[in-house]
């Protein structure tokens, strides 16, 4: 290769990043204009009807918000953790149902992503999710093994070049909306519960049976009911690194991130209100600070310490992505860290939400006023059973008595 060619690749290289950064921003401006325009109108007859947030989900997907995680070269806009968090945070101002379908779409996707790197089957899925914008659900939780993530009861069969599978799922969000779905299971029916393996069933490939109600105090657009997942495809389907890895570098972290992102954002809309209140208390008697207003500096202030949190585990999980680094991934104090990132954004979320409808009074005690704090609150509450926080502490715990560093 001469000079000169080695320069124009150089320059080849920094137009498509240009081009996809540009990409990444006008996602993120989209993402503002829907949560605004459409998700944040619907958001009370979402939760109401107990509905799934068709509206957003569509001006999402024409937007290409689902391909964000894929990679320029097979499509997508090559999103990091902190561009797709800033979307989730986005959204969890406007639309809880909305904000979380996406974190998890983004999740299972990036588990693809992240460990397709010499399986030209799945660099085709990652394709073909980019170009039609394909929207994935997860199946992990179980009845049996409940909502730990890293056990399942239910076994893959392989017959020759297909794999056929039976799950009965707890909660399965969306799962009727979804284009495809990816569901843990055992690798084999003589596996033990812990060595899984992750599947891709796409549409057409999968049913949902005996489906069970979904009436929730919160949460209620992620149309999320038990269900029987039956599921058949090709072998390629069936992701050869183990669950395990796929859990540790992947699915862990980046879930407690975008999970967090959207409980910021939700927490943010709370803070916002409460703050819009004061401001027009303080309008209505000038030069006198309102009654309570130093409450709301005191929420201000827990805002930013969960910004902190947040953004600055995505920017770490980004800079040992980016560095490939999954020694740090799978070490113990990255581990504890994304634990505790999950622990403490739940427990912010529901205390802000709080202190922010009590502060506000009968404001947002009312319901479907523009200081109604209602929904907020119980979408708040879910947060500590998205994997039981009890589960979380108890993992930590045990990590704790081995581990040394700080
Ligand atoms: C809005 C929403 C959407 C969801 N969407 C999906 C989805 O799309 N796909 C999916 O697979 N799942 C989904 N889930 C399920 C979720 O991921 C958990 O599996 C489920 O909420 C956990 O249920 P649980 O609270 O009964 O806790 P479990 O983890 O099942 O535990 C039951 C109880 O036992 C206790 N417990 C269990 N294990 C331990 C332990 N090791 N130490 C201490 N105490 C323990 C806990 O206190 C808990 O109260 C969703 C949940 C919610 C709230």
């Amino acid at each position: 290769m001469n000079s000169q060619t080695l320069s124009l690749n150089l320059v080849d290289a920094n137009v498509n990043a240009h081009n996809a950064q540009q990409a990444i921003t006008k996602r993120l401006d989209d993402m503002e204009s829907i949560g605004r325009e459409i998700a944040r109108i619907h958001a009370p007859s979402v939760d109401d009807k107990s509905r799934f947030p068709a509206e957003a989900i569509a001006a999402l997907r024409q937007a290409g918000v689902f391909a964000a995680p894929i990679p320029v070269k097979y499509g997508g806009a090559g999103a990091d953790c902190i561009e797709l968090a800033r979307g989730c945070w986005i959204l969890g101002q406007h639309c809880s149902a909305t904000a979380s379908i996406v974190a998890m779409h983004h999740t299972q996707i990036l588990s693809v992503v992240h460990h397709a790197k010499d399986n030209p089957q799945l660099q085709n899925y990652l394709r073909r999710v980019a170009k039609e914008n394909r929207l994935i659900a997860s199946v992990t939780s179980e009845v049996g093994p409940g909502g730990d993530m890293r056990s399942s009861s239910c076994a893959v069969e392989m017959m020759g070049d297909t794999y056929k599978l039976t799950k009965k799922a707890t909660t399965v969000s969306y799962g009727n909306y979804a284009d495809d779905l990816m569901i843990t299971a055992r690798k084999n029916n003589l596996s033990a519960s812990g060595d899984q393996v992750l599947v891709i069933a796409e549409k057409g490939q999968f049913i949902l049976q005996d489906q069970g109600e979904w009436d929730t105090l919160g949460m209620r657009g992620t149309c999320s009911p038990p269900a029987t997942v039956t599921a058949e495809g090709a072998a390629w389907q069936v992701i050869s690194t183990p669950f395990a890895d796929i859990a540790t570098h992947t699915m862990v972290p980046t879930s407690h991130i975008f999970w967090s992102a959207w409980w910021f954002g939700l927490a943010t809309d709370a803070v916002s209100k409460a703050r819009e209140l004061f401001r027009a208390k303080g309008r209505s008697n000038p030069g006198v600070t309102p009654l309570g207003a130093h409450r709301v500096a005191d929420l201000d202030a827990e805002l930013q310490k969960m910004e902190y949190e947040v953004f600055g585990l995505a920017r770490e999980y980004a800079a040992a992505i980016a560095e490939n680094d999954l020694q740090k991934l799978a070490s113990l104090g990255f581990s504890l860290r994304i634990n505790t990132l999950k622990l403490n954004s739940s427990r912010a979320v529901v205390a802000i939400v709080s202190e922010a409808l009590s502060v506000c009074g009968i404001q947002a005690y009312k319901n479907n006023g523009p200081f109604s704090l209602g929904r907020h609150l119980r979408d708040a509450h879910s947060s500590v059973m998205m994997v039981h926080n009890d589960r979380i502490q108890l993992t930590n715990a045990a990590m704790l008595l081995v581990h040394k560093g700080v």
